[in-house]
């Protein structure tokens, strides 16, 4: 016997119908790549998107088509979101710090059939556009007095001139729920670039949840300014979160410095925030430096990366912030876990508190998770035992666009190639990935935790651990180490900081100051890169 409730398919349209029906006069506002800040409302968002929707049909653009954008966070990256997925098209969100080859072959892999992109990318645009074989249109994210004559690319026109001629009224089509609605390529670190294809199904189910009060827990009384970009795997899904709660948006777009963000903070009343912790590693600088608060900011998640303790203690202890600590990846929507206490916790003193807010936290409904070891058994769930991380859920990737790389599942659950441990409250600590894990003597050492430590040195400003080869242990774990401006520690004063702090045998060999670590078009250390600059290294005494 089928239930007797409607039926009705899960929508991107239906959020942005919501949202103008139910709070019209909520507020977006951005910093433009113009300069200036625009201001309007969720019901502008909406008339706008249609327009996008009437604008894509006179392209001829038919169903499932792909539309790319190579923009940052900002309105009318926020009106392709809800305008191209909600007529039935894909968006395919383009990194703009790939390289530009690398983003030429997405685009041909995606074959996108028209590009939007910000000024700020024309000279990338003008490198490539003709090796974008199947782009026919070309969509400067500006009105036509900020368009450049002579561009060289063939039929550029502005957005608001595309736009600004097709009506705001539009009827959103009906379709499968589990059609494509938008996608994004992982940077992944071998073979070609494999894109998430993400459905209407997914991405409605992955808002609702990602807006539940232990996991981002986004309200319409909140002011959110997304520092992660609308370019990585949605901006964490906050665009349609935010549409199904009714916050305002506040969006950077590409001032993305300690100063700009502060600014825009303070201006714009932000409750919260969400980014990787480089982004924070800015802002805190900037805020130390001029000795300055934040008058609203209350909570903010980070992720992407693993959050350093140290950044955790400074948002709370100096600034009054609430760190929410997060895990997920490109091809999970990407939210797996977040980081909140349970109720059994809150007579915990507060440093027992804190070493629950460290880990990346509880899984969210909708996705399940285990441990297995090299042999692929369950691992038990005690916080101790650690193996490959395999999740499954109804926003987690069945397999990658065009059948990329093959059949990724395990048995049906998706690899994420992190190594983890899974305590009996279900609380999830990443130790590493799996190919940065470093093996001394037969046994483990997490780098996540070597780095945590270095980086609660006052002088430190960033660490990453590798491992690097040994005759008798294999490997053994060394540190390489930016320094905060103006600030000294020598090698052996930062190696006898570890003292205490971890077991002896899993204390790093040596400390190499480097200038920076390479980082990758989403924020992260590259280790890779990191292990190739440092192939002439000898550990100390070999
Ligand atoms: P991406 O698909 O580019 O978002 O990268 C996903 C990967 O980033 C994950 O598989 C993890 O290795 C890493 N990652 C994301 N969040 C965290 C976190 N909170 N702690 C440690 N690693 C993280």
């Amino acid at each position: 016997m089928l239930g007797l409730m409607q039926d009705q398919p899960l929508l991107i349209s239906n959020l942005i119908d919501f949202a103008e029906r139910h709070h019209g006069d909520g507020e977006i506002v951005s910093r433009r790549v113009e300069g200036d800040i625009h201001r309007y409302t969720w019901a502008d968002v909406a008339a706008r998107s249609r327009q996008v929707g009437n604008a894509l049909d006179a392209l001829h653009l038919v169903f499932s088509d792909r539309v790319a954008t190579l923009a940052w966070n900002g309105y009318r990256h926020l009106e392709l979101y809800f305008g191209v997925s909600g007529s039935g098209r894909v968006l395919h969100t383009v990194n703009p710090r790939l390289h530009p080859e690398q983003i030429a072959w997405i685009t041909n892999h995606a074959e996108d059939q028209v590009m939007c992109f910000d000024m700020t990318f024309l000279p990338i645009i003008a490198a490539i556009h003709s090796k974008c074989s199947t782009v026919k249109h070309w969509i400067a994210l500006c009105d036509t007095d900020n368009l450049p004559a002579d561009t060289g690319i063939p039929g550029l026109r502005s957005y608001e001139a595309w736009i600004g001629g097709a009506s705001s009224t539009y009827a959103w089509p009906s379709f499968d729920e589990n059609s494509a609605s938008s996608m994004c390529y992982t940077s992944g670190t071998t073979g070609n670039p494999k894109a998430a294809l993400y459905s209407h199904r997914s991405t409605t189910l992955h808002a609702y949840a990602a807006a539940l009060p232990d996991v981002m827990c986004i309200s319409a009384r909140d002011s959110i300014l997304p520092v992660v970009p609308m370019f990585h795997v949605n901006a964490w899904g906050i665009p349609y979160s935010a549409a199904l709660t009714g916050c305002k948006l506040v969006f950077p777009g590409a001032a993305m410095d300690g100063k700009s963000i502060y600014e825009l903070m303070e201006a714009e009343g932000v409750t919260y925030s969400a980014g990787v912790p480089t982004v924070w590693q800015m802002l805190l600088g900037h805020l130390k430096a001029n000795n300055l608060k934040f008058s609203t900011l209350k909570r903010t998640v980070i992720g992407g990366s693993a959050c350093p303790p140290a950044m955790i203690a400074a948002f709370n202890d100096d600034y009054g912030v609430e760190v929410l600590h997060a895990w997920g990846m490109t091809e999970m929507s990407p939210l797996g876990t977040l980081c909140t206490l349970k109720n059994k916790h809150l007579l915990l003193s507060k440093e027992e508190q804190m070493k629950i807010l460290l880990k990346q936290g509880r899984a969210i409904y909708g996705v399940d998770m285990k441990i297995v070891g090299d042999d692929g058994m369950a691992l038990p769930h005690d916080g101790k035992a650690y193996g490959d991380l395999l999740v499954k859920g109804p926003w987690v990737v069945r397999e990658y666009f065009k059948g990329e790389g093959g059949d990724p599942l395990v048995n049906g659950w998706f690899p994420t190639g992190d190594v983890a441990t899974i305590d009996a409250d279900g609380y999830v600590q990443i130790t590493d990935r799996s190919k940065d894990v470093i093996k001394s003597g037969g046994e483990w050492i997490s780098s996540i935790e070597i780095e945590n430590i270095a980086m609660a040195h006052p002088a430190v400003l960033m660490a990453a651990c590798v491992g690097m080869f040994h005759p008798k242990w294999d490997e053994r774990p060394i540190v390489a180490v930016v320094k905060k401006p103006g600030q000294e520690v020598s090698r052996d004063t930062l190696i006898a900081f570890f003292e205490g702090k971890t077991a002896k045998w899993q204390i790093p060999d040596d400390v190499v100051f480097v200038d920076a670590i390479p980082l990758g078009a989403t924020g992260k250390m590259l280790k890779t890169r990191l292990r190739e600059l440092l192939k002439d290294y000898k550990l100390p005494g070999l």
